[in-house]
């Protein structure tokens, strides 16, 4: 087999490297720089061009090698290459290929297109490794432009009654499409962890105010804040009361997910693919045998048998779903 599960990692034995490993490997191969893909202590990445500032940012001093969408790097006869995944800026999906064996490992992905990421790419392939993270039949998202009136309709209602509009979204990939979708005239202030993220992702910053010290309430009044999950319960939230507070997350799906977090909204956006993304995905791979991880990896890999005559199993990775409160942790703390 190309490609082994071990308790570092996925690991390809022939090119003797790892993709997004969670123990320090000497090889890695990064899919994408959320925290439970890209860790610190390896000797060498390589990663999509996309990813260099923001791995760099997270992961202080590493020494790492990029490569473009559709390009080949050649390691002990293994062919890799790395292909859009439309997760989040830089993300890709890992092809190998030896003697005629193909593997496509996903990390993360969705389907649906966000208007930001370059679009998710099917590729053809023998063996399959994809997420779990929304496997469940209930999990069906929206579409962007429905999304983006949901979201602005709501921030107009507050601002009509003097209230700040606290959105809540973790700092690589959601807050880039919150601020993307946000269309207003109010003032936009951003926590320091979504300000200095999108400074290293070359998102452009000029238009909004960055969380400090001097905040003056009148600043807003009424306004928009966009913060991450380490803020929802904090003192810090306390300066822009008045707020309505909502959450982007695929779980705002549930009720239940925001009657939990005492939201008042919530937005179902996710950067990972729902149901019928899942589905699609795998059906385009063409694959015989798919190795379903993190998610609802039993239920996604049963159907998988069922519906498709696949070799479907579950297989253990330390990656986590998409979280809310659980966000990344990141090198600035919250200013409280
Ligand atoms: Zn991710
Ligand atoms: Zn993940």
């Amino acid at each position: 087999m190309l490609i082994q599960f071990t308790n570092r990692g996925i690991y390809c034995p022939q090119a003797d490297v790892y993709i997004d490993p969670w123990k320090p490997v000497s090889k890695a191969i990064i899919t994408h720089a959320h925290s439970d893909h890209a860790r610190i202590g390896n000797s060498s990445y390589l990663s999509h061009t996309d990813s260099e500032s923001i791995l760099r940012y997270r992961l202080g001093e590493i020494s790492l090698q990029t490569l473009p969408y559709n390009e080949t790097v050649v390691m002990n006869g293994v062919r890799i290459s790395l292909h859009p995944a439309g997760h989040v800026i830089g993300s890709a999906q890992v092809r190998l290929e030896y003697q005629g064996e193909v593997w496509v490992i996903s990390g993360d992905y969705k389907v649906k297109k966000d208007g930001l990421t370059i679009p998710f790419e099917p590729l053809k392939c023998q063996h399959f490794v994809t997420e779990s993270t929304f496997g469940l039949p209930i999990y069906n998202f929206p579409e962007s432009d429905e999304l983006k009136i949901r979201l602005n309709d709501w921030v107009k209602e507050n601002a009509e009654r003097g209230l700040n509009s606290v959105i809540i979204g973790y700092a690589l990939g959601k807050a880039q499409r919150i601020l993307n979708a946000l269309e207003t005239d109010l003032p936009i202030l951003l926590h320091s962890t979504i300000y200095n993220t999108n400074a290293a992702l070359g998102f452009d910053n000029s238009r909004y105010i960055k969380f400090t010290q001097e905040f003056k309430k009148e600043q807003l009044n009424p306004g928009v804040v966009v913060a991450t999950g380490t803020a929802v319960g904090s003192p810090w939230l306390k300066r822009f009361e008045p707020y309505r507070l909502a959450f982007c997350s695929g779980w705002m799906q549930l009720r239940g997910a925001r009657r939990r977090r005492n939201a008042d909204k919530g937005f179902v956006m996710s950067d990972h693919a729902d149901w019928k993304g899942l589905n699609e995905a795998v059906e385009a791979t063409g694959a015989e045998n798919v190795y379903v991880t993190h998610g609802y990896k039993s239920v996604f890999a049963a159907w998988l048998r069922e519906r498709y005559k696949i070799n479907a199993v579950e297989v253990e990775t330390l990656f986590e779903g998409e979280g809310v409160e659980n966000e990344s942790p990141e090198p600035e703390a919250p200013q409280q």
